[in-house]
């Protein structure tokens, strides 16, 4: 196992700034109580994904969706502090050929190597903040499935779920505290030099 996987339970965070107010936006599938979180919560969010990564996400569940399969992947990118407070920050995305149906995805466990080496190939320091997958028009939801998952592997206070509905256009976040999925608020942001949102 490559050495870098051993950043999947790093838990010291560097302190560092989030993105500004105005690189940060809504997403176009975000359900109406995700919506109302984002407003609620703008100044502080605990999630910012990165618009490259979201594209990439969107565009596997959208792949997936013609093909009539759920599709899965790992977020990646870090867990930082501000103001006392901790946020993650999705950089990049992974994922590797899966055994997928219309109604579960998991990943091929003879593929895992070949994800251990497309984080090799990512060139900048990062650890695994979460997951993604979709339910293609099914709605957005944490299933039985998806909560152990959740538990099992992805169990730091900084890690999430996203959930992609790419029939209905949909998406959730989420993040499991004492036992009880609750929804993560969360933010689309892009870097300085790129603004798909204007222009
Ligand atoms: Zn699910």
């Amino acid at each position: 196992m490559p050495a870098k996987i051993t950043s999947w339970t790093e838990t010291t965070p560097k302190e560092r700034s989030p993105p500004p107010p105005e690189r940060i936006s809504n997403h176009r599938w975000f359900t109406e109580r995700m919506n109302a979180l984002y407003q609620e919560m703008r100044s502080e969010l605990p999630l910012y994904i990165q618009k490259t990564a979201e594209e990439k996400m969107r565009n596997h569940s959208l792949a997936g969706l013609a093909k009539e399969q759920e599709v899965m992947g790992l977020m990646l990118g870090g867990a930082f502090t501000h103001d006392g407070r901790i946020y993650a920050i999705v950089r990049d995305v992974v994922t590797t050929n899966l055994d997928a149906s219309i109604s579960s995805v998991r990943f091929h466990e003879e593929s895992m190597e070949g994800l251990f080496d497309s984080l090799d190939d990512l060139d900048f320091e990062y650890s695994i903040v979460g997951w993604y997958h979709s339910h293609p028009g099914m709605g957005c939801f944490m299933s039985e499935t998806d909560v152990g998952t959740q538990q099992g592997v992805f169990n730091l206070p900084h890690h999430s779920a996203l959930v992609l509905d790419p029939l209905n256009h949909e998406l959730e976040a989420y993040y499991i505290h004492e036992n009880r999925v609750k929804l993560r608020a969360m933010g689309i942001y892009w870097d300085e030099y790129q603004d798909p949102y204007r222009g």
